[in-house]
Parts: C-alpha cells; sequence; structure tokens
C-alpha cells in the first residue's frame, strides 16, 4: 500500500516525526545556526546533541537531531545538589538517557538520583528505563496524567524497562508546585499545561534558569498534535520571567527573553490567522496553504513549503478545535 505524505503526516503525529520533517526543510544554513549556537559552555559534543553547562551544577543537553543521529530529539538536562543529582527527561532512545546519566556521574560524580519528565511524548520519555542500567533506582517524578499516557502510548520499539519506570513514577501534583530540595539547591516542578493535557516546567530561581519541556520551542515551528493553543500560550506567559533568565527549550537552542518574545509573537501570528479564517468559514486546510509567517517574527525553521503547509494546517486545527468549542 502507498502512503501519501499527508496520510503519514496524520498518522504519525509524534514530536520525533514533526522533527524529522521539520529537518528535511530546514535550510543547511539553519541547522547549523541550531548547532553551533549556544549560551552556555560546551562541555560534551556528541553527533545527536550538545551538553552545555549553564551555571554551577546546572548542565542543558540540547538535541541536535538535524543531524540525523536520532539518539536524542528533544533538550533536557542535569541540576545537581549536594545530595542528590537530577536528570530531566528520559529522550527518545535508551542510548540517550544513558549518555546523559553517565555524563551527569562523570561531572557530578554521582548518577541521578532523580529524573523528572516534562510530558508523556515519546521523544521525552521513552528511554527512561536506562536510568535504572547497572542496578540504579532513581526516583522518577511526572504526574500522573503524563505517567497514564506515556503507559498507553509509548510502546514502541519494546523496551522492558520502560514500563516499570514509568509505573514507579512518584507522582508530582497537578495542582500545586513540588520542591525538590537536592542540597543546597532547590528545584521547583510546576504544573502546567498546553502542550499536552499536562506539562510540568523544572525551574530554578536563582540562578534564573526554566526547563520548559516543549511549552517552548526555539527556531523550530512547534507540533501542536496534542496542543490547547490558549492554554499552551499562558502557560508561556506565566513562565516567562521580568528577570534575566535561561529558558531550555524542549526543542532547539537555549533561549533568551527575547526569544521568548519572539516565540509570543510568533503564536499571535497563528493566532490572528486561525480566529480571521475561522469567522470566514474558510478551512484549515485552504487557510494553510496561503498562510506566510511575517519576517518580523524571525525564521521558524521551515522552508519547504510543503511541509510548511503541514505544520500549519495542524496549528492551524488546533485553533479550530478551540474556537469551536
Ligand atoms: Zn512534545
Amino acid at each position: 500500500m502507498t502512503v501519501s505524505r499527508r496520510t503519514f503526516i496524520t498518522r504519525h503525529v509524534s514530536c520525533a516525526c514533526h522533527l524529522a520533517l521539520a529537518a528535511s526543510a530546514m535550510p543547511l544554513v539553519a541547522r547549523r545556526a541550531w548547532a553551533a549556537e549556544s549560551l552556555g559552555t560546551m562541555v560534551a559534543k556528541e553527533d545527536f546533541a550538545t551538553l552545555q553547562k549553564i551555571s554551577d551544577g546546572v548542565w542543558a543537553l540540547v538535541s541536535t537531531p538535524l543531524t540525523g543521529n536520532r539518539t536524542t530529539l528533544s533538550n533536557g538536562g542535569i541540576i545537581a545538589g549536594r545530595d542528590g543529582v537530577l536528570a530531566i527527561e528520559g529522550f527518545q532512545t535508551p542510548e540517550g538517557a544513558r549518555w546523559l546519566a553517565d555524563k551527569a556521574k562523570e561531572l557530578t560524580g554521582r548518577w541521578p538520583t532523580h529524573v523528572a519528565l516534562t510530558h508523556y511524548h515519546s521523544d521525552h520519555a521513552n528511554g527512561v528505563g536506562a536510568y535504572f542500567a547497572d542496578g540504579h533506582h532513581p526516583v522518577v517524578r511526572a504526574t500522573a496524567r503524563t505517567r497514564d499516557l506515556a503507559l498507553e502510548r509509548n510502546t514502541t520499539p519494546p523496551d522492558p524497562s520502560r514500563a516499570p519506570a514509568v509505573n514507579g513514577a512518584v507522582l508530582l501534583a497537578a495542582d500545586a508546585p513540588t520542591t525538590l530540595d537536592l542540597g543546597g539547591r532547590v528545584v521547583r516542578l510546576i504544573p502546567r499545561g498546553g502542550h499536552t493535557e499536562s506539562d510540568v516546567s523544572i525551574e530554578l530561581d536563582d540562578p534564573s534558569i526554566v526547563f520548559c519541556g516543549d511549552l517552548v520551542w526555539n527556531n523550530m515551528f512547534p507540533n501542536f498534535v496534542d496542543t490547547v493553543p490558549t492554554q499552551m500560550i499562558s502557560s508561556v506567559r506565566a513562565l516567562k520571567r521580568a528577570k534575566n533568565t535561561i529558558y531550555v527549550s524542549g526543542h532547539g537552542p537555549l533561549a533568551q527573553p527575547a526569544d521568548i518574545d519572539r516565540y509570543l509573537a510568533m503564536h499571535e501570528e497563528v493566532e490572528k490567522l486561525a480566529r480571521k479564517s475561522h469567522a470566514a468559514g474558510i478551512s484549515a486546510v485552504d487557510a494553510a496553504k496561503t498562510f506566510v509567517l511575517p519576517e518580523s517574527v524571525g525564521p521558524w525553521g521551515l522552508s519547504n513549503p510543503a511541509n510548511t503547509v503541514v505544520f500549519h494546517q495542524r496549528a492551524l486545527e488546533a485553533w479550530y478545535k478551540e474556537l469551536k468549542a
């Protein structure tokens, strides 16, 4: 059976697939910029990711999947305190999570004692079982909804260590921040939503650093597959701080306040189009065909018209769903 590109995209809606398509659409110069741009000090580099020190005891893993190596696809990181080490995200593959755990050991002297999942998407959670290698028993933290969705939907490729790791998660409150004291380092895990039904941002106050999960994408048009747009935008506004802050986006390079502003401005353009087209009775498919983001919001990682239309269409469909309700 031949599967049209459109059907393929509709069926394979994970962020992983989204990234593969975006990569094919991203001009070479943008791919290079993604890999090179850095707000931190590079401490490790592989084909699939760099690890950047962004403060004492805080490192960001910035995936560079546009190289074609998909060991990790999402960003994540390490936060270390005197008594514990938190690994952020389970990544696309066990090899990716294992790499981060090994780096934690090298850099801090200990294997992750805690693991936090920002949401259920497979590119953030699939490899989580690898943190339990060699008899290690970190505490996995996730919301109940993230745990349930990960168990239900992240089933391929098979990995016998995945389900027990997810199933054993210590649940985060869905209605209030959870504080994790790693010893001289207090981390807040804040329940939010909009990219999926349940998202969590992982935040430090001093230094001011926010691991945003997929609520924030930088330089790449986001995947709206599970998105409730108004909720997502209010989550982004809520996590944005008045003071200078490093934002570890879910995908793309590390972000500064100006990047968050540009991201919100891009969303405003999408919202404007969605409201106008919806009111005029124009289908999301037709509206997406002619939509071009204004140059003022900068590049959003999609130049191939075929893929751009699909991503924009998915965004408009998410908006239409909300506007209809
Ligand atoms: Zn996601």
